[in-house]
């Protein structure tokens, strides 16, 4: 309990049509009008919010986008400056509390309980300068919520948005619960919203008002913890570093034109092969399994997985595995539109039972390359150094697909292609 504001501390907050708002900040031109990304797929990433006001939705496609919305900015993703971004943005909501939990690439929860005497300011004055915090340094818009628990923190975020507060103490529960759609309710997906309109409830207070046991029998134990935050319990803790266990990883890449090439399309398959194993090593755990799965120009599947003799995380065990699953389903004179390598039956790198043939001097050796390639990696952009059949990458012909996203057009100083430093920020931000 935080002797200032008592049990009203926790915050989310959640960037307003993330990818496009960054799209935004970094061309002014673009701001104002409706922006959509997602041009690489030909369907709708994100949206800005003068897009959504179009009716353009996340998902859509694009053509009937471009059909539906004139003058509509269309743009391929660029995933590196939105992270970078994002960065940015959980950094100034830990100036205001270092207890944070970074929920999504634009989400994230904060605990202000203990930093009240430090702040010395009401809660909206808070919510307002992380606000103004964000929108003066990166030209972003974030909307705030701030309440008693994670749920009512989400429900607040929402409640008024782009670009809005709202601070929710115990005694105006009702009053928000009253105006809130029982859907609209973090955690209550459509089958329990259609198992609760059923019996009458359409309010998330309707829900909060029902009995415990009725709760438990109709939503188990997941709506029956939600129910509890919707009467004021903080059941869902901060996590502010989630210890992360992950059953599978995957990477998949789609390319254009579909290809027979049998150099291209292995390469494109151990490409992700790669991609996927720096994340795994990122993640500290090791695989125990590899699957690939190869999508032909008519779209029929062809896939399988082989087990890895031990758990690993170390490109030279895995790829061999890979070749082989790749040789024996690999069809000559048929065409591949996309590749996919997932990873199965993962271990934490820490926790594993050790096993005495493990560590071998070859292992070892592996563990020292793999380290450092992906330290070259980190520092000069993802493919600096890569396994040399990733070369035959480069047989692939020219589409449009292949546009560079636009902020690799027009890089900063001491930028490359391949290495992308803080986002630019424009001189006209508002200060
Ligand atoms: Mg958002």
């Amino acid at each position: 309990m935080d002797p200032f504001y008592q049990d009203c501390t926790l915050l989310h907050v959640d960037a307003d049509g993330f990818f496009a708002g960054v799209e935004q900040a970094l061309t002014p031109a673009w701001r104002g009008r409706p922006v959509v990304t997602g041009a690489e797929r030909g369907i709708i990433a994100a949206a800005s919010y003068e897009a959504k006001a179009r009716g353009i939705k996340r998902g859509l496609q694009l053509h009937e986008a471009v059909r539906q919305c004139p003058g509509l900015v269309v743009l391929p993703s660029d995933y590196e400056t939105y992270s970078l971004y994002s960065r940015r943005m959980f950094a100034i909501l830990r100036r205001f509390t270092p207890q944070v939990e970074e929920y999504s690439i634009d989400e994230a929860f904060a605990d202000l309980a203990g930093c009240g005497a430090a702040l010395g300011m009401p809660l909206e004055a808070v919510a307002e300068q992380l606000r103004l915090a964000v929108q003066c340094e990166l030209g972003l818009t974030v909307s705030v919520g701030i309440s008693l628990n994670k749920t009512l923190a989400k429900l607040c975020s929402k409640f008024r948005k782009p670009n809005g507060q709202t601070i929710l103490r115990r005694e105006h529960l009702p009053l928000m619960l009253q105006r809130t759609p029982v859907d609209r309710v973090w955690g209550i997906g459509r089958a329990a919203t259609d198992r609760l309109t059923r019996l009458g409830v359409t309010t998330a207070w309707d829900l909060a008002q029902l009995e415990a046991t009725t709760v438990r029998k109709l939503l188990h134990k997941p709506g029956y913890e939600t129910w509890r935050e919707l009467n004021g319990w903080r059941v869902f803790s901060l996590e502010p570093e989630a210890p992360a266990r992950y059953g599978s990883m995957m990477k998949g890449h789609t390319f254009a034109p579909a290809s027979d090439d049998v150099h291209l399309v292995r390469a494109e398959a151990m490409r992700n092969l790669t991609a996927v194993l720096a994340k795994l090593r990122r993640r500290r755990h090791l695989a125990g399994l590899i699957g690939l799965a190869m999508r032909l120009k008519d779209y029929t599947v062809q896939a399988g997985c082989l087990p890895l003799a031990l758990p690993t995380a170390h490109d030279a065990e895995a790829a061999p595995v890979l070749l082989r699953l790749f040789d024996s389903h690999f069809t000559p004179g048929r065409l591949y539109r996309a590749t996919m390598v997932w990873l199965g039956a993962l271990v934490p790198a820490q926790g594993r039972q050790m096993d005495l043939f493990e560590e071998t001097p070859a292992r070892q050796r592996y563990g020292r390359l793999d380290e450092t390639v992906d330290r070259l990696n980190r520092r000069y952009g993802q493919g600096t150094v890569a396994p040399a059949i990733l070369l035959d990458r480069q047989r692939k012909p020219w589409h449009t697909r292949d546009a560079s996203p636009e902020r690799f057009r027009r890089l900063a100083r001491q930028e490359g292609a391949r290495h992308l430093a803080l986002p630019r920020l424009m001189l006209d931000n508002p200060i």
